[in-house]
Protein backbone atom coordinates (compact mmCIF):
# COMPACT_ATOMS: atom_id res chain seq x y z
CA UNK A 1 0.00 0.00 0.00
CA UNK A 2 2.14 2.78 -1.33
CA UNK A 3 -0.24 5.86 -1.02
CA UNK A 4 -2.72 6.28 1.53
CA UNK A 5 -6.42 5.74 0.11
CA UNK A 6 -9.03 8.57 0.57
CA UNK A 7 -9.78 8.87 4.55
CA UNK A 8 -13.48 8.03 3.54
CA UNK A 9 -12.04 4.41 3.05
CA UNK A 10 -10.00 4.46 6.18
CA UNK A 11 -12.95 5.92 8.36
CA UNK A 12 -15.13 3.08 7.06
CA UNK A 13 -12.56 0.50 7.44
CA UNK A 14 -12.54 1.67 11.31
CA UNK A 15 -16.21 1.43 11.47
CA UNK A 16 -16.59 -1.91 10.21
CA UNK A 17 -13.75 -3.09 13.33
CA UNK A 18 -15.63 -1.20 15.86
CA UNK A 19 -18.86 -2.83 14.66
CA UNK A 20 -17.51 -6.15 14.88
CA UNK A 21 -18.34 -6.61 11.19
CA UNK A 22 -14.66 -8.12 10.59
CA UNK A 23 -14.42 -11.94 11.27
CA UNK A 24 -11.07 -12.89 11.02
CA UNK A 25 -10.29 -16.76 10.37
CA UNK A 26 -6.49 -16.92 10.31
CA UNK A 27 -3.55 -14.04 10.80
CA UNK A 28 -0.13 -14.06 11.06
CA UNK A 29 2.22 -11.72 9.90
CA UNK A 30 2.70 -13.07 6.04
CA UNK A 31 -1.17 -13.54 5.42
CA UNK A 32 -4.92 -12.89 6.57
CA UNK A 33 -8.39 -15.14 6.09
CA UNK A 34 -11.38 -12.68 7.43
CA UNK A 35 -14.96 -12.78 6.12
CA UNK A 36 -16.33 -9.04 6.42
CA UNK A 37 -19.61 -8.11 7.00
CA UNK A 38 -20.40 -5.13 4.21
CA UNK A 39 -23.48 -2.78 4.11
CA UNK A 40 -24.86 -4.55 1.43
CA UNK A 41 -23.16 -8.12 1.32
CA UNK A 42 -20.46 -9.99 3.28
CA UNK A 43 -17.37 -10.83 1.43
CA UNK A 44 -14.21 -13.07 2.06
CA UNK A 45 -10.88 -10.68 1.85
CA UNK A 46 -7.10 -12.72 1.79
CA UNK A 47 -3.87 -11.85 1.95
CA UNK A 48 -1.46 -14.26 0.67
CA UNK A 49 2.34 -13.65 -0.72
CA UNK A 50 1.81 -9.51 -1.55
CA UNK A 51 -1.50 -9.95 -2.78
CA UNK A 52 -4.84 -8.42 -1.49
CA UNK A 53 -8.29 -10.09 -2.13
CA UNK A 54 -11.35 -9.13 -2.08
CA UNK A 55 -14.64 -10.49 -3.71
CA UNK A 56 -16.42 -7.18 -3.49
CA UNK A 57 -17.45 -5.60 -6.87
CA UNK A 58 -15.27 -2.32 -5.64
CA UNK A 59 -11.94 -4.63 -6.59
CA UNK A 60 -12.91 -4.73 -10.52
CA UNK A 61 -13.74 -1.17 -10.11
CA UNK A 62 -10.62 0.68 -8.54
CA UNK A 63 -7.74 -2.41 -8.48
CA UNK A 64 -5.48 -0.09 -7.74
CA UNK A 65 -7.12 0.45 -4.54
CA UNK A 66 -8.14 -0.90 -1.48
CA UNK A 67 -11.56 -1.23 -0.86
CA UNK A 68 -12.92 -0.39 2.80
CA UNK A 69 -13.22 -4.47 3.03
CA UNK A 70 -9.63 -4.46 2.69
CA UNK A 71 -8.51 -1.62 4.66
CA UNK A 72 -10.24 -2.93 7.71
CA UNK A 73 -7.82 -6.31 7.29
CA UNK A 74 -4.82 -4.25 6.87
CA UNK A 75 -5.80 -2.60 10.12
CA UNK A 76 -5.77 -6.03 11.74
CA UNK A 77 -2.99 -7.58 9.55
CA UNK A 78 -0.77 -4.34 10.28
CA UNK A 79 -1.59 -4.70 14.21
CA UNK A 80 -0.56 -8.34 14.29
CA UNK A 81 3.00 -7.24 12.26
CA UNK A 82 3.93 -4.92 14.43
CA UNK A 83 3.24 -7.01 17.57
CA UNK A 84 5.45 -9.92 15.77
CA UNK A 85 8.55 -8.05 14.28
CA UNK A 86 11.23 -10.03 14.28
CA UNK A 87 14.21 -8.28 12.36
CA UNK A 88 12.35 -5.10 10.99
CA UNK A 89 12.74 -6.01 7.30
CA UNK A 90 11.05 -5.39 4.73
CA UNK A 91 9.46 -1.75 6.12
CA UNK A 92 7.41 0.65 4.08
ZN1 LIG B 1 -14.04 -5.19 -0.71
Amino acid sequence: MSRSPSKKIWRKAAWLLKSGRVAVHAVGPYGIHATVEGEHDTYEVTYAQGEWECECPYRDFYPERPCAHIAACWLVWNAVKQGERDDGRDQG
